[in-house]
């Protein structure tokens, strides 16, 4: 039984995280896939030396057009973000600079969310306008600003829900439908704290999915990867340019351990929104706490919206202390014993880090008078970012509360 893209809808997600994009190989009739390593292949027939030459090939070539353990990632991938197509890069970052630069030219507007992911917002502030790409940021929690921000060359809007690090929620609905309905060609969701689990943006009216592999979809912190999920034209068409030109492809020993990492995928999520939902609510109850933002909580401001996008919490959340942040941030790397002090995010044990506003503000978002106040209201002089691994929730706590 073969799982693709394609026929993912007869099977429940569970069973299409197990085997989409897995087969018993015929050579070896090994149960796992395989691990192939090779870097060229040898065709069946004389190829072209441009990969320009091959489109109409379907085997495999070199490994930086395609090979084996990274497709049968992407068609996983594929599967359960009921997409036609995938294509893995050797980061999340090296997928958006891909999608970013495969897809905008010297003259296109791109509309980025006023904050996200540190790593894009970097790239599209400092990096696309040397190249004549223009770059405006706009609050995507308000639909009204939103479209007034949209100009007559938007080639793409950049999305990111829930947002990294604020944890606000933006309507992919809604915005999908305004963007195209202005002629914007491109609408781009960042799903990676979403994972497909929670949300599955393409079939909200998004065009491109963006994934960092290395979060919880690769889900143990062993493996960077990122994914490009969508319609396959205009995939293929993104492979010959940005894996075959820009080189960001992912290790097939990387593919691989992703690949066991996405099956259970969906029994993670669980667990993870599970241990969340516990520490969110007993950090609300807590006199060290200011603030708790979690979508799963009641006093999320945009709860309901969560609720109707989401079918999974994940794992991440952000919290407000009342005490300074770096004085508490500095008492956790020596007094915490299982949640681990340390960036990234997704993975199956907790990891914990302070993002101190001045900081995060001089060195990525420069944000005007507005947008720089919006963005305190959710982070006041700093936050602590957790992400709740798939520990009891209970021992997590434990962990935690001997810090405050
Ligand atoms: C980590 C992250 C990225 C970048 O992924 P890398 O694999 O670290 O390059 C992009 N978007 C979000 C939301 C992330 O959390």
């Amino acid at each position: 039984m073969t799982i693709t893209g394609k026929n993912s809808a007869t099977f429940r997600e569970a069973t299409v995280a197990v085997h989409a994009g897995e087969f018993i190989d015929p050579a070896t009739r090994a149960s796992s896939p395989n691990l192939v390593m090779s870097a060229t292949f040898a065709p069946t027939e004389v190829p072209g030396f441009s990969a320009r030459d091959d489109k109409d090939y379907e085997g495999y070539v070199y490994g930086r057009v395609s090979s084996p353990t990274v497709r049968q990632l992407e068609n996983k991938l594929a599967a359960l973000e009921g997409a036609e197509f995938a294509l893995a890069f050797g980061s999340g970052v090296a997928a958006g600079h891909a999608l970013i630069a495969g897809r905008m030219s010297a003259g296109d507007h791109l509309l980025m969310p006023d904050s996200s992911y540190v790593g894009i917002a970097e790239l599209a502030r400092y990096t696309l306008p040397r190249f004549g790409i223009e770059v405006s940021c706009v609050d995507t929690t308000n639909p009204k600003a939103f479209a007034a921000a949209i100009k007559p060359n938007t080639r793409m809007v950049w999305l990111e829900t829930p947002a990294n690090p604020t944890m606000e929620i933006c309507d992919i609905a809604t915005l999908a439908k305004i963007a195209h309905d202005m002629g914007v060609r491109d609408v781009v969701v960042d799903s990676t704290f979403a994972t497909p689990i929670a949300t599955k943006p393409l079939s909200l009216g998004a065009d491109f999915v963006l994934h960092s592999l290395t979060k919880y979809i690769g889900g143990h912190g062993d493996a960077m990867g990122g994914a490009v999920i969508g319609r396959k034209a205009e995939l293929a068409a993104l492979n010959l340019e940005s894996t075959v030109h820009f080189g960001g492809i992912l290790s097939p020993f990387n593919a691989w351990l992703i690949l066991r990492g996405a099956a259970t995928l969906p029994i993670r999520m669980k667990a993870h929104q599970e241990a969340a939902m516990k520490l969110a609510t007993h950090l609300e109850s807590h006199p060290a706490i200011k603030r708790v933002f979690y979508p799963g909580l009641a006093s999320h401001s945009q709860h309901a919206l969560a609720k109707s996008q989401m079918k999974n919490f994940s794992g991440m959340l952000t919290f407000q202390t009342h005490e300074n942040g770096m004085e508490l941030a500095k008492r956790m790397v020596k007094q915490l014993e299982l949640i681990h002090y340390a960036v990234s995010l997704g993975h199956h044990r907790s990891l914990i880090c302070w993002i101190g506003t001045d900081d995060i503000e001089k060195s990525t978002y420069r944000h005007g008078p507005e947008a720089a106040s919006r963005f305190r209201q959710y982070t006041g002089e700093g936050i602590f970012r957790l992400s709740v691994g798939i520990e009891d929730g209970d021992d997590l706590w434990g962990d935690l509360v001997k810090c405050f």
